[in-house]
């Protein structure tokens, strides 16, 4: 596999006010043809760092890419310097004035004296056109290592690398097909989830494994490589389906669905409703349920039940039970389901109720205590869990528990 290297250049990137972003497409882009990125640099317009940090970049990587920096003023440096790094001389050309100084003509202005240095282009580079913009990129090919210089502004960089680079990249990175896959996880920390599924992904060596955290569930993104298309995705096909054998129904994912997906089509595919009350989720379930299109289907109504009175009033949730118990037990959190569902007529009802904090904890209930409640034709059941985070962590996570309990239960029936 071929390493690439992307130097973003420009003080701006350096500030809060400016963020890189060339280098994320430009991974992506290259991921595609199989070229691993195995750095990436932020560079300031400081001609001595700039050149250390391309020279550098020359001796360790296949694929050098530079990004901003060509502009005709005088902090606009790349062009020299990447020369320079390269052990090249710029060479003046002077069809690319005669072509800038006839945008300026279109524009109706003169072109200023200094845009002449934009004329220049490293010794023996191929010249990339700019349909967007007055600076030309470059390709020097040396010897079987690239150095590409690419303009800072995403409009004009990416139809460039696109039209012009990403082909010949692709020819010499050879006949790589690369296949990703994104799964999806519940119920395990990331630790655990790696010691269970290390053994049997380091098996797989064309494939690279990473396991990312999300705000409520793991990811395990999956890239395999290989001759072709069909023969990369056997190769993921065959992992994955190992994957699942030890994870079972813990992988809610096999192809970067969201759970609010995975439990709409569970109730689609078995033409079945939803309704949901919700206490310190405020209303969350319901928004990412109806974030997916077609869930007026299986979602016929959510209540948010805040105050104790509401949770009498609109779910019938017994006075003694809160009274006896309080607003955050396993018993109001059943009896909530357990209203939702006569009241809507649905097939299933889940509820939520628990301590967001900050403000609210008790020894015995301490911030994070959450129960989620659930209901169906054969009665009700509850799930206690004490989550860590914030307030938005403990919400979101709560949001995720309800579902992914649904979700069980459902797998159970099937
Ligand atoms: P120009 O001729 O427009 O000056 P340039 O190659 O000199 O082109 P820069 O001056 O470095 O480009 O950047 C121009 C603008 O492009 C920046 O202000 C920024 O908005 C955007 N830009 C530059 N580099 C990046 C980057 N790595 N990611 C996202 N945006 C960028
Ligand atoms: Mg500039």
């Amino acid at each position: 596999m071929l390493s690439a290297e992307i130097i973003a250049v420009g003080s701006e990137l350096l500030t809060p006010e400016r963020t890189d972003t060339n280098s994320l497409w430009l991974t992506e882009k290259l991921m595609d043809i199989g070229v691993e990125v195995k750095l990436k640099t932020i560079v300031g317009d400081d001609e001595a760092r700039l050149e250390e940090t391309i020279r550098d970049a020359l001796k360790r990587s296949d694929i050098v890419i530079t990004t901003g920096g060509l502009g005709p003023t005088e902090d606009d440096v790349t062009r020299t310097v990447s020369a320079r790094a390269a052990g090249r001389e710029v060479v003046y050309h002077e069809e690319l004035e005669a072509h800038l100084r006839e945008r300026f003509r279109l524009w109706g202005r003169e072109m200023p004296e200094t845009n002449k240095r934009q004329a220049y282009v490293i010794e023996g580079a191929e010249i990339l056109p700019n349909p967007n913009g007055s600076a030309v990129g470059m390709l020097l090919n040396d010897g079987g290592k690239f150095l590409v210089v690419l303009p800072g502004p995403p409009r004009e960089m990416q139809p460039m690398f696109e039209d012009h680079v990403l082909g010949e990249l692709k020819a010499v990175s050879g006949k790589i097909s690369v296949v990703r896959r994104v799964l999806r996880v519940s119920g395990y920390g990331e630790s655990a989830l790696d010691e269970l599924i290390s053994p049997i992904y380091k098996s797989y060596p064309s494939i690279q494994t990473s396991i990312l955290f999300n705000r409520s569930e793991i990811e395990v993104h999956l890239s395999s490589s290989a001759g072709t298309d069909s023969e990369s995705a056997a190769i993921i096909e065959e992992l994955v389906g190992k994957l699942v054998g030890v994870l079972g129904p813990a992988m809610f994912a096999k192809n970067g669905e969201t759970m609010e997906e995975v439990v709409g089509k569970l109730l689609k595919d078995r033409n079945e409703t939803l309704s949901v009350a919700e206490s310190c989720t405020g209303g969350l379930i319901a928004m990412r349920l109806t974030d997916v299109s077609g869930s007026s289907s299986y979602l016929m109504e959510g209540v948010v039940a805040y105050s104790n009175d509401a949770k009498k009033r609109t779910l019938d949730v017994p006075d003694e039970t809160l009274a006896s118990h309080g607003a955050v037990s396993s018993q109001t959190a059943e009896a909530m389901a357990d209203g939702m569902r006569r009241r809507a007529g649905t097939d299933y009802a889940i509820s939520v109720t628990g301590i967001a904090g900050p403000d609210g904890g008790t020894d015995e209930k301490p911030v994070g205590t959450v129960y989620i409640g659930y209901a169906d034709a054969d009665g009700t059941r509850f799930l206690h869990m004490t989550i860590p985070g914030d307030r938005y962590l403990i919400r979101w996570r709560s949001s995720q528990a309800a579902l992914d309990y649904l979700r069980r239960r459902i797998l159970k029936k099937q």
